[in-house]
């Protein structure tokens, strides 16, 4: 199985100057593939490299063409979904990036974890750049390197290096685990578990106010404070994804299984929930991205991951099973009409949820994470007008 892991150089000043300078040239790379791309109305990585390698190299000759490749393997992935999003009738903006991170491989980069030295292309010439290993991260070094992507964070360079490690050596069980990403509380599992903090909602509901006065305003400062607003929301979106993954992944026994909606589209999703009268809910933001933390911590403890059906969770009694739309009377309380069992309603929605899972005959699996992709290192997108 392959794990991100996020190493930190300790490089010499003229060494730090080499690596933001290919940083610069690797994003200008990755934005003149998007922008050429996106006129031409190209996606695919193959005709995307036929129509702009040459162009993109002749603009930026001191960039190692290998690393113009995966800059080009990385915009084809943004042009890709944004043209997606447009099938689906969505208004999107061509895709620019203000820092893409450089994504080496096996012909740019060498890891020597006995040394803990790292040598990496860059422009001028290749360079060898020390580097420790976290604490967190030990068990992971030395095994056999996948890409890295570069990544600058204050002012300190890391390297997030996917591995291949051996499986976890554990046997499949019969433990179900649902899981209902919830509204009073992020998410609830079957076996009675309150996950993440209830305060979040506030502090999601602070950013959403203050990003709609900065939008209403519209001034040139307003914009700057909105951008970044905007960083913070999504920094604080990732890291609550991160404990609430983690939490719902230990809240299920090596080799379980952890069952969750399947929901491929946050306005599907809001649909669905319109109908059953409850409000947006807390992660309503993010379905996408706690879908692949929860995957990708899964797999590390062995357990598996299944979808079920979301339809009707929220309103069946998971006590008898009448299912009725005035089944559910108040906001954090399930009442059933017919039996009359009262629970908390996000756990009775996480019980229907594992229960579905049983009935549907414990099939239904979904896939891990596409394997080479680490998901710590996202291009950090913004949208030009
Ligand atoms: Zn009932």
């Amino acid at each position: 199985m392959q794990r991100t892991i996020r190493i930190r150089l300790t490089p010499s000043p003229t060494q730090a100057a080499a690596l933001a300078e290919t940083s610069r040239l690797f994003t200008a790379a990755f934005n003149q593939f998007v922008r050429l791309g996106w006129d031409a109305k190209v996606g695919n990585a193959t005709k995307l490299h036929y129509l702009a390698y040459y162009p993109v190299r002749e603009s930026l000759p001191t960039l190692n063409s290998n690393l113009i490749n995966t800059a080009r393997a990385k915009a084809s992935e943004s042009l890709r979904s944004a043209f997606a999003l447009q099938e689906q009738e969505r208004t999107v903006s061509m895709p620019q990036s203000d820092a893409c991170p450089p994504r080496y491989n096996v012909h740019t980069y060498r890891v020597d974890w006995e040394s803990q030295t790292v040598r990496l292309s860059l422009v001028g010439a290749r360079q060898t750049i020390r580097f420790t290993v976290p604490n967190y991260n030990a068990h992971y070094a030395g095994y056999p390197v996948d890409t890295a992507d570069l990544i600058n964070r204050n002012g300190v360079w890391w390297l997030h290096v996917v591995v291949t490690v051996p499986a976890p050596d554990v046997e499949p069980t019969d433990e179900v685990v649902g899981v209902d990403l919830g509204i009073a509380q992020p998410a609830v599992t079957s076996n009675n578990r309150f996950l993440g903090k209830p305060a979040w909602k506030a502090i999601e509901g602070r950013l959403f106010y203050l990003k709609r006065q900065l939008q209403r305003k519209g001034s040139k400062i307003a914009k700057r404070h909105l951008r970044k607003v905007k960083g913070k929301q999504a920094r604080f979106r990732r890291d609550c994804d991160h404990v609430l993954s983690k939490q719902i992944v230990e809240s299920a026994s090596p080799g379980a299984t952890i069952v969750r909606e399947n929901l491929t589209d946050i306005r599907k999703r809001s649909k669905i929930r319109k109908q059953t009268g409850t409000s947006r809910r807390v992660h309503s933001w993010s379905f996408a991205q706690i879908k692949a933390f929860v995957a990708y911590k899964a797999e590390g403890r062995g357990c598996t991951v299944a979808g079920v059906d979301p339809r009707h969770t929220s309103q069946t009694c998971s006590c008898c099973g009448h299912q009725a739309r005035n089944n559910r009377r108040s906001r954090g309380r399930f009442v059933c009409r017919v039996c009359g069992f009262e629970l908390h309603a996000d756990l009775n929605a996480a019980r229907n949820i594992a229960a579905k899972y049983h009935a549907d005959g414990g099939k239904a699996p979904v896939g891990g994470l596409p394997v080479n992709q680490p998901i710590v290192s996202v291009p950090t997108l913004r949208h030009r007008k």
